[in-house]
């Protein structure tokens, strides 16, 4: 998980406070003349001590640090990739903002893009199998996999592994068990596959994001110009509220 800047902190507790979810250390004293008084012919008003409370920012911060209102993880996910066109911008505004992701990558892209993959594990990002090329046999479900191309091509771990379409099988989940993978799926779907526009996709994902969720993305698979463009306003939506971005499993 990618920690909060100082400034993100302060800003997420100043907000917090404002919003009354934290109470703060040092109770602001009740005014002792909270009404103002008009005295002789001119309008002479008797204000009460003006300075602020002593609430002291960096007392409400130890306060706040680690408490469960500014422990909020989203992982963003990304599939289909890696795509030339739209991986290398989708990495670029993760760098920009700060965040991480998952990218649920085809066996056969990477094959055609290892330096794709070798920039997304460089960066930081981590790996999902998402089968060889997006289609598995139920039959032969070992085949579809592309863990081991995927560790060969990139030297990192894959621990993860997301069905194509979601679809999941017992077949396949044993065999992705077997590869030591686990089950990714997701719990808000952008549905930017659908290319609704940038600002149906960012109004989606912001009105189903809970804490811990698993959103599901697209890097590849088709033109993700609505996915970058949703992305660049997310990024920074998501810090105002607070949001920091992990890994599937809280890391
Ligand atoms: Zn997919």
């Amino acid at each position: 998980m990618r920690g909060l800047t100082h400034f993100e902190i302060r800003a997420c507790a100043l907000a917090l406070l404002a919003y009354g979810l934290v109470v703060p250390l040092v109770p602001a004293a009740a005014p002792e003349h909270p009404v103002a008084e008009v005295a002789g012919p001119g309008p002479v008003l008797a204000l009460p001590d003006l300075v602020a409370p002593a609430v002291a920012v960096p007392q409400v911060l130890d306060e706040v640090v680690g408490a469960p209102p500014l422990v909020r993880t989203v992982a963003l996910t990304f599939d289909d990739g890696p795509d030339p066109r739209w991986t290398p911008q989708v990495l670029d505004l993760l760098a920009r903002h700060g965040a991480v992701a998952t990218f649920c990558v085809l066996g056969e892209n990477a094959e055609r893009h290892p330096e794709l993959l070798t920039e997304i594990v460089e960066a930081g990002m981590r790996l999902c199998d998402h089968s060889r090329t997006h289609d598995v046999d139920p039959a032969a479900p070992r085949d579809g996999l592309a863990h081991d191309e995927l560790v060969d091509l990139s030297g990192a771990e894959v621990d993860w592994f997301r069905a194509p379409r979601g679809e999941w099988s017992e077949s396949l989940q044993v065999a992705a068990g077997a590869e030591g993978m686990r089950p990714l799926g997701w719990s808000v779907d952008s549905r930017d596959w659908t290319r609704p526009g940038a600002g149906a996709i960012v109004a989606g994902v912001q009105r189903h994001l809970h804490p811990g969720a698993v959103v599901l993305m697209h890097d590849g698979g088709g033109d993700r110009g609505q996915t970058v463009e949703a992305l660049e306003q997310l990024l920074p939506w998501l810090a105002a509220q607070c949001y920091t971005t992990g890994f599937p499993d809280g890391g």
